[in-house]
């Protein structure tokens, strides 16, 4: 019985270690859930695999209206078009994102030190943000992970 009962507590110990073993990123993507149920398949390795679009296909880099850019998963408000520049990496770009609109992790992947960012709210995963310049930052996001809508005046 007494036996048992350590079996016991062994199990729950290392099941609790485990849990805190767990690698961040195995965390961060039990937080991530389809919204959009209409997303394709790119979308989707983009958002939960964190795939990257081919440079200069997204038709957001020719965007220059006035307006938002929403999260296409969940729809939370991300960028202004004010903070939207021509970064000529064929990516929309943008220096400055709305306030509280991204989480942040350090990613290691492709042998290199990049900052990951991803939805606040949904968790799906946008782009990496990069130093540009002395003091301004470069917001490189997935065109497929965007939905932009024009301001109505
Ligand atoms: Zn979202």
């Amino acid at each position: 019985m007494i036996k048992k009962k350590r079996n016991f507590l062994k199990i729950t110990g290392l099941s609790f270690l485990m849990a805190f073993l767990l690698p961040y990123k195995l965390l961060y993507s039990a937080t991530k859930k389809i919204i959009n149920q209409n997303l394709t398949d790119e979308q989707k390795d983009i958002m939960f695999n964190e795939a990257t679009e081919r440079p200069y296909t997204s038709t957001l880099n020719y965007e220059n209206r006035e307006g938002f850019f929403h999260c296409a998963n969940c729809g939370a408000k991300l960028f202004s078009s004010k903070a939207k520049f021509d970064s000529g990496t064929g990516w929309p770009s943008f220096t400055e994102s709305l306030p509280g609109a991204f989480k942040t992790k350090i990613d290691y992947s492709l042998g290199m030190k990049r900052v990951e960012y991803h939805c606040a709210n949904c968790g799906v995963h946008h782009g990496h943000v990069f130093a540009n310049g002395l003091s301004k930052k470069r917001f490189c996001n997935n065109g497929l992970c965007l939905i932009f809508k024009p301001d109505n005046n």
